[in-house]
């Protein structure tokens, strides 16, 4: 283990530790070269790096933004090197084709590992259990957490308001730090733009041009998959020098293969908590896993929302769903986008620091 790898983790847990099912740590690869390529500490590439060294998988599931006719698309296609998997590493916040691309794996036989958000790790959950032919091809769930994705004309508007043919696009890498963030729009012919992360989070956040799936998601944490992993954006964390990520062995299956990385040492981790995750956000939880305050939302917005009945909710949260489904409604008409998009980045800002200022209450 490098300096530091021993100096970024301080309760590193001794290799004879043993992990436990359901439980949350925080870690980040050993190796700097990983990290570097990673969204938050690397957790996820290691663990497909490690699963391809050792034969257990053929393949990873992976996915990335590019473009294909003259469009921004989300790309979901399979790994089978350390170059790939790193090619591939870091957050596309964009819905991807992960469940169609695991569908073409029946009646072949290759092994993989499946990356998917929480919403396409229970369908392909679901999926598996129907089809035991399938069943063997999956061997591995990696679930990320997350709270929102969005469809791919979210970055063709933002681009065009760029002055950017979203056509032009190879690839968007996103480079997040706690408190700084870029997005790199590599262009075909090598020239690369970059935005401000930030800016680019503020269309998201105020829900313009979201998935609609993500309209009425309650499930944030990848509940069904072998292992979820996310971000821990706590104050202590925010301190380290090194990136962590955060991670939940689910099944016996995660639990090995996560298992068998923190024992090599390929990543530090060190315990910290299901309970202590949920006592810190509680408030956005209570936001966010709650149908509740949506429903009357949605009412009042007129989007369509799976038949729930009104019930008392937090009239703050009301409001800042209600935002949220106005913004959304809008970026789906062609009036709209134009509105939206002809505002300046300050404007936009405004509305999701009222989007999430309100969430927070
Ligand atoms: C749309 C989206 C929303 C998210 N929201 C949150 C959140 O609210 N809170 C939180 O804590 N974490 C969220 N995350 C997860 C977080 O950004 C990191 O992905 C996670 O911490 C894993 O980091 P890592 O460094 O271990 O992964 P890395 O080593 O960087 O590997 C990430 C892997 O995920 C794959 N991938 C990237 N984007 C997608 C995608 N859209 N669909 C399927 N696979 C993908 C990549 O191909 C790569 O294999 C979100 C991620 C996405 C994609
Ligand atoms: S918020 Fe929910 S529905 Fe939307 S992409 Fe994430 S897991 Fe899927």
């Amino acid at each position: 283990m490098n300096e530091e790898h021993t100096a970024g983790s301080r309760s590193c847990l001794s290799v004879r530790d043993a992990l436990v099912l359901g439980e949350m740590y925080c870690g980040y690869a050993a190796d700097a070269g990983v990290r570097a390529h990673a969204s938050s500490g690397g957790i996820v590439s290691s663990l497909l790096i490690e699963l391809l060294r050792t034969g257990a998988v053929d393949s990873a599931v992976v996915s990335w933004i590019t473009s294909e006719h003259e469009r921004i698309a989300a790309v979901s296609g399979l790994a089978e090197t350390r170059d790939a998997v790193l090619d591939a590493a870091g957050s596309a916040y964009i819905y991807t084709p992960v469940i169609a691309t695991v569908r073409r794996l029946e009646h072949t036989q290759r092994r993989v590992a499946v990356v998917a958000l929480p919403c396409q790790a229970r369908s392909i959950r679901e999926l598996i259990e129907r089809r035991p032919d399938l069943r063997r091809n999956v061997v591995l769930i990696v679930g990320l957490f997350c709270r929102g994705a969005v469809q791919s004309e979210f970055y063709d508007d933002l681009l065009r308001k760029k002055g950017i043919n979203p056509g032009d696009v190879e690839c968007v890498k996103v480079n997040r730090g706690h408190v700084s963030g870029e997005v790199r729009f590599v262009l075909r012919g090598g020239r690369c733009v970059s935005m401000d992360f930030f800016e680019l989070n503020a269309y998201r956040t105020a829900g313009i041009h979201a998935h609609p799936a993500c309209l009425h998601c309650t499930e944030h944490l990848a509940d069904s998959a072998d292992i979820s992993v996310g971000d821990i954006f706590t104050a202590e964390y925010k301190r380290r020098s090194v990136k962590h990520s955060c991670f939940v062995p689910r099944t016996e299956a995660g639990l090995s293969a996560v298992q068998g990385l923190v024992e090599s040492e390929k990543v530090a981790c060190e315990h910290f908590g299901m309970q202590r995750y949920r006592d810190t956000f509680r408030k956005l939880e209570a936001f966010t896993n709650t149908l509740d305050s949506r429903a009357v939302a949605a009412r009042l917005t007129r989007v369509r929302f799976p038949g729930k009945g009104i019930r008392p909710c937090h009239p703050l949260h009301v409001l800042s769903w209600t935002l949220f489904f106005v913004f959304f409604r809008m970026s789906r008409t062609a009036w709209g986008r134009r509105v939206l998009y002809a505002l300046p980045p300050i404007a936009v800002k405004g509305m999701s620091v009222l989007v999430k200022g309100l969430s927070k209450v």
